[in-house]
């Protein structure tokens, strides 16, 4: 092809609607694909979700959050004042549809099906950020920290040793330790542990603020166009030019994609799409001079909280609020994170007013997938949303995912458990 010819062709064009980490890994996975890319977001690069989370590669995570055990547990974690689990009362009547489905999740087909479909994601997604942060320069925001979940009960001993097993059978390493064997891989620990396992293979990003406005830079040097405006419609027509309206008018692009984390269901409406999108809000406290409290991030069972050491600080992290988008946050949770920090860690300082705090939406369906999909009757429409906890696990691996989808190809793996109707069917006509 002549370079005259070259010119003359138009590049196809790509609007991504979100910022977040799945939003700006899709944009630079279409760049990639040799698109002209826009993308669109009320706020900057990095404040949705993807602010705050614990910066972990949580690859381990392949049980869907519905499982007979956990609704066991349930009651336990909602009577608790420092329990993991919240449900606010003011927000249960809208939140009892999503509820009914979530237990009806918990069916053991499902949930094996679920496992299946996570697990595949995850064993992918170190690889796929691998890549992704080669190309764009930043492979210094991946960290092989190892990872390590510990129990202060003895009781727990053949959960963990179950655990372990369980993980094994699904190719994740994980090695039992007692306690002198965890004081000595991690001093920062007070002396409250009796058990933990030790995940040699773990991940995590040295800051997931800082890693999407490297995403962004990376993305913006290659010419792609980042734009500060709330979406408030899709426009989809079934030929030609996409169309979004935003608060400052059109938008057009040959294709369009929905990255907007845990507000995306209230785009798909507009489109025939009715997908029970929650959020499960989760709340962190960062201990800026603390960067050096913890040599991996670390987990409690028990508690059901992480603490990671970031750049940027010990980040303390942790809950499932079920309460919807719009309820402030709560403050006592802050309370309970500190609680919490200070019953596991050797040194308790930082934990007071100087932590910073703050409160995010994980963006959860019944099924604990995510969506990677196409709209079933708009084929330039597609979809990227919904990964819970595993957002920053599988942005990557989402992306690569998608943008071949968007172009046409197969995906290097089986996406179908991933599709938009698996809730309803489409209503457009
Ligand atoms: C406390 C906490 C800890 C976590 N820890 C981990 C962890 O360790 N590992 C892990 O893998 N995951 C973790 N997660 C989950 C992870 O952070 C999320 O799954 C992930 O950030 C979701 O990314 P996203 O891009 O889909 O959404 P977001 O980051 O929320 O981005 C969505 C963007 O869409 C924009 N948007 C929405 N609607 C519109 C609209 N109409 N117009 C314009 N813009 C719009 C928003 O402004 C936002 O910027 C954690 C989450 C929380 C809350």
């Amino acid at each position: 092809m002549t370079r005259a010819s070259q010119a003359s062709e138009r590049r196809e064009t790509a609007l991504v609607v979100g910022a977040g980490v799945v939003g700006m890994t899709v944009a630079l996975a279409l760049q990639r694909k040799g698109f002209a890319v826009t993308v669109v977001d009320r706020q900057a690069p990095g404040e949705g979700a993807s602010f705050g989370n614990a910066g972990f590669l949580a690859v381990e995570l392949i049980d869907p959050l519905a499982t007979p055990a956990m609704l066991r547990k349930v009651p336990r974690l909602l009577l608790d004042p420092h329990g993991a689990a919240a449900l606010p009362p003011r927000y249960l009547p809208r939140l009892l549809p999503w509820l009914i489905r979530f237990v009806a999740a918990a069916k053991s087909a499902r949930v094996r099906h679920g496992r299946e479909a996570l697990a595949a994601l995850n064993a992918e997604s170190l690889k796929a950020w691998q890549r992704c942060l080669a190309d764009i320069g930043a492979d210094d925001e991946l960290l092989a920290s190892g990872y390590l979940l510990v129990w202060e009960s003895p009781e727990g001993m053949a959960q963990a040793r179950a655990h372990a097993e369980h993980l094994r059978h699904w190719g994740i390493e994980a090695t039992l330790l007692d306690a002198d064997e965890i004081r000595a891989r991690e001093p920062g620990l007070g002396d409250t542990i009796s058990h933990g396992l030790w995940f040699p293979n773990a991940h995590q990003m040295r800051d997931p603020f800082v890693l999407v406005q490297r995403l962004a830079k990376a993305f913006e040097a290659r010419g792609g166009g980042i734009q500060l405006a709330e979406v408030n419609a899709l426009e989809p027509r079934e030929m030609g030019l996409q169309q979004v309206q935003t608060e400052h008018g059109p938008l057009e692009a040959d294709h369009v994609v929905v990255a907007a984390g845990a507000w995306s269901h209230k785009l798909l409406k507009g489109v025939g799409l009715d997908v029970p999108l929650e959020t499960e809000r989760g709340y962190h406290l960062t201990l800026p001079r603390r960067q050096l409290a913890l040599k991996q991030p670390v987990g409690s069972a028990e508690r059901r909280f992480v603490m990671t050491p970031m750049r940027c600080g010990l980040r303390i992290v942790g809950f499932t609020e079920l309460g919807g988008l719009s309820l402030a946050p709560i403050k006592r949770r802050y309370r309970s994170l500190r609680r919490h920090g200070a019953a596991l860690l050797a040194d308790e300082s930082g934990l007071d007013a100087s932590a910073e705090e703050w409160m995010g939406f994980r963006p959860t369906l019944p099924d604990s997938l995510p969506v990677i999909d196409s709209h079933p009757r708009v084929a330039s429409l597609h979809f990227a949303f919904g990964h819970q906890h595993l957002g920053l696990t599988q942005a990557a691996i989402t992306a690569e995912l998608l943008a071949a989808r968007v172009v046409g190809e197969k995906p290097a793996m089986d996406i179908s458990a991933y599709r938009v109707t698996r809730f309803s069917r489409c209503c457009v006509d």
